[in-house]
């Protein structure tokens, strides 16, 4: 394949590049997720709260690409946070998804409050000795909470997905990761297409390499080392993303990509998110 892998730190290959599905109906991700596997993608990036495992895993299953090719991550919602409620979750998870293991499983909020995410996380331990998931982590974890959790527990997380793009670039937090040895995966890795692709720094470069905003803000990810899941469910556009091998960004973009950071966040804060 034309991706390349980051190798976490357990080991376990995971494809740079994958496939988000966020807002996609049950339906609708089957075409999508099967669009994408045409294109190329081998790794799929849904939720329980997407409400589209189902859909995902009937695209898995009827592509016949062999089960090691694929890299699927799911997600834990909140309300599925405790030792025993996070096993019965993944089991529902699993059965969606037509699947024996999932590559990669994340807690999706640390939920500030609750206080749950270490019970919820020694569950996650025992799916990835069970053999069930090959690799475990987070999403939207700050410092606070990964610091806790690598106090409290055994395995340290593989992956911490959070939101990251050239307008809220994650500097402290890839720079943690980075000491800690997690993986840095980027949500809404093309700032959800909105303003983002418009900055005329970003349409410059993109006329500069002939090439598209979204293209080259998916080599920017590439080249920092970020694993990137960009979603779209327009046939031209899953292929678009998928064909950013062909051309570098050099040193004077990404000094002019570095100076967009402006902590523009899209989604949740997770210092306040519930
Ligand atoms: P994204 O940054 O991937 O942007 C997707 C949107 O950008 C599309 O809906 C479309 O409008 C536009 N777009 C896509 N390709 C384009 C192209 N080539 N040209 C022009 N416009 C284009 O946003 P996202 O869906 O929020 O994030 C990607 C994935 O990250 C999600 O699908 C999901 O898997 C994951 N995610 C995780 C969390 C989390 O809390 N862990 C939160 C949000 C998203």
């Amino acid at each position: 394949s034309k991706v390349p892998s980051i190798t976490l730190n357990n080991g376990v290959a995971m494809p740079q590049l994958g496939f988000g599905v966020w807002q996609v109906p049950d339906d609708e991700a089957t075409k999508a997720v099967a669009t994408a596997l045409e294109a190329g993608y081998r790794s799929i990036d849904t939720a329980a709260v997407y409400g589209n495992e189902g859909g995902t895993g009937r695209a898995v299953a009827s592509s016949g690409i062999p089960r090691e090719d694929l890299f699927i991550t799911t997600k834990l919602w909140n309300t599925d946070q405790g030792y025993d409620s996070t096993l019965r979750a993944f089991d529902t998870s699993l059965g969606k998804l037509g699947l024996d293991h999932v590559d990669l499983y994340l807690i999706h909020w640390p939920l500030i409050t609750r206080e749950t995410f270490v019970d919820t996380y020694r569950a996650f331990e025992k799916i990835l000795a069970d053999g069930r998931a090959r690799a475990i982590g987070v999403s939207n974890f700050l410092p606070k909470h990964l610091e806790r959790l690598l106090a409290e527990t055994s395995v340290v997380p593989a992956v911490n997905q959070i939101e990251l793009h050239p307008q809220l670039q994650q500097t402290g937090m890839r720079a943690l990761h980075a000491r800690h040895g997690i993986t840095t995966e980027a949500w809404s890795p093309l700032g959800q297409g909105m303003g983002l692709l418009d900055v005329p720094t970003v349409v410059a470069i993109a006329h500069k390499h002939e090439r598209t905003a979204a293209q080259v803000v998916l080599r920017w990810h590439l080249q920092l080392g970020n694993v990137v899941i960009p979603k779209s469910v327009t046939p031209s556009r899953i292929r678009e993303n998928f064909d950013v091998f062909g051309f570098e960004l050099d040193a004077d973009d990404l000094a002019a990509l570095a100076a967009l950071d402006e902590g523009k966040r899209l989604g949740p804060d997770p210092s306040t998110f519930e």
